[in-house]
């Protein structure tokens, strides 16, 4: 693919030092800090509204960490009017109140499309035709929209429904269905737990999932990713497998509905055969098998690699210096795909990209 040739003779005056592209949580904690360097940025997000991945998360989703554990710098996140977890809507509504208190300069919706090298400038490319170039770029674009999907035998074949998590808002469309919820993470019990009471609901996991006690929070994962990061210099990819007993999921294991059944071997036309060769028809399989970074954007730079990530050095990328990243999951600093962890990462990263500028 090429891209058409764009005359920049007269944009510079309005570009921006540095150019944020993704307005979700990362995004803002970064824009947080800018605020502080006297650096003109400006935050392009692909949304027509504040609150990043949390627009499309399921109606009843809740956070497995505690409001006091979710806070991005400068505001903590009001407590939760519920039971100590918050939910989407006031992960949401915190998101968009903390961008209008700091006045943070987004613009959407802007989604950019390609990132490329211009002289010393990046340039983006946005959907809409126009571009802007800066200085430093931070690529805070976070999963949602790269849904990953494993490999199943016969996978195409099947002609029920087939929904990955990032695309679920509810059970309602389930009703009285055989489904299969196929992940052993948050994302699956949750769904699980929910669907178990209007439809005939299958948790599909590799191994039994690992639960954490009811009377521990979120904030233990944290705590765990952020200790084994630093026990191994920063490497680590930690992971946030063990499951949150939110009050939803907790309800589904007193009614007995938590067991789970290791993967079936293949797909058939109207649903799956099971590993010991027995059939069952199914009408939908809902993945929550996890997201992969979304970089399409970077694909001009070359800077991507067949994991589909870039390497950095503390979150700039080795091969393109001007360019940040931030998000994404460890490998951009410990719990960085987090809220709380996203605050940290930002409080790193902003001086880094101001030092890198002479600012
Ligand atoms: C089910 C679930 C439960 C979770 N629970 C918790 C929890 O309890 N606690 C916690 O701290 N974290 C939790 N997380 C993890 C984490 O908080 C989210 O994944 C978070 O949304 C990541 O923030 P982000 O800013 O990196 O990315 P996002 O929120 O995805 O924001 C990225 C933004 O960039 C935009 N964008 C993408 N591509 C482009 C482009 N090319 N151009 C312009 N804009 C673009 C997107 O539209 C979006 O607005 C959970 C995640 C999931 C899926």
């Amino acid at each position: 693919m090429t891209l058409p040739d764009i005359d920049i003779s007269d944009a510079r005056a309005a570009d921006p030092d540095v150019a944020i592209i993704g307005g979700g949580q990362a995004g803002l904690a970064i824009g947080y800090y800018l605020r502080r360097t006297g650096l003109r940025f400006v935050i392009l997000d692909a949304e027509e509204v504040p609150g990043g991945a949390w627009l499309h998360g399921w109606d009843s989703l809740r956070l497995f960490s505690p409001a006091g554990y979710s806070s991005l710098p400068g505001w903590q996140m009001p407590p939760s009017g519920s039971d100590g977890f918050p939910t989407r809507d006031e992960v949401i509504d915190y998101l968009t109140r903390y961008e209008a208190r700091y006045d943070l300069p987004v613009e959407r919706p802007a989604r950019v499309d390609a990132v490329e090298r211009a002289g010393d400038r990046l340039r983006l490319r946005l959907a809409d035709g126009s571009a802007r170039h800066a200085r430093a770029v931070v690529s805070a674009t976070g999963t949602w929209s790269a849904p990953v999907i494993p490999d199943y035998e016969g996978r195409e074949r099947f002609d029920g429904t087939q929904l990955h998590s990032a695309h679920y808002r509810g059970p309602e469309p389930f009703a009285g269905k055989r489904v299969l919820v196929v992940g052993g993470g948050n994302s699956g019990a949750q769904i699980h737990a929910e669907l178990d009471a209007h439809a005939r609901s299958t948790w599909v996991t590799l191994r039994p999932p690992g639960f954490l006690p009811d009377d521990v929070d979120g904030h233990v994962l944290f705590q765990r990713a952020t200790a084994r990061v630093r026990d191994d210099g920063g490497g680590a990819s930690g992971t946030f497998g063990d499951i949150v007993m939110v009050p939803p999921v907790k309800a589904a294991r007193d009614r007995g509905a938590l067991e789970t059944v290791r993967p079936f071997a293949r797909f058939t036309r109207d649903g799956v055969v099971w590993r010991d060769g027995t059939s069952e028809a199914i009408d939908a399989v809902i993945w929550c098998t996890g997201f992969r970074p979304a970089l399409d954007h970077l694909w001009p730079l070359g800077v991507v690699d067949e994991a589909g990530r870039v390497a950095v050095e503390d979150q700039r990328s080795v091969d393109e210096p001007r360019l940040w990243l931030a998000g994404y999951g460890d490998w951009t600093g410990a719990a960085s795909a987090t809220l709380i962890g996203s605050a940290r990462v930002a409080r790193d990263l902003v001086p880094r990209i101001a030092a890198a500028l002479g600012a």
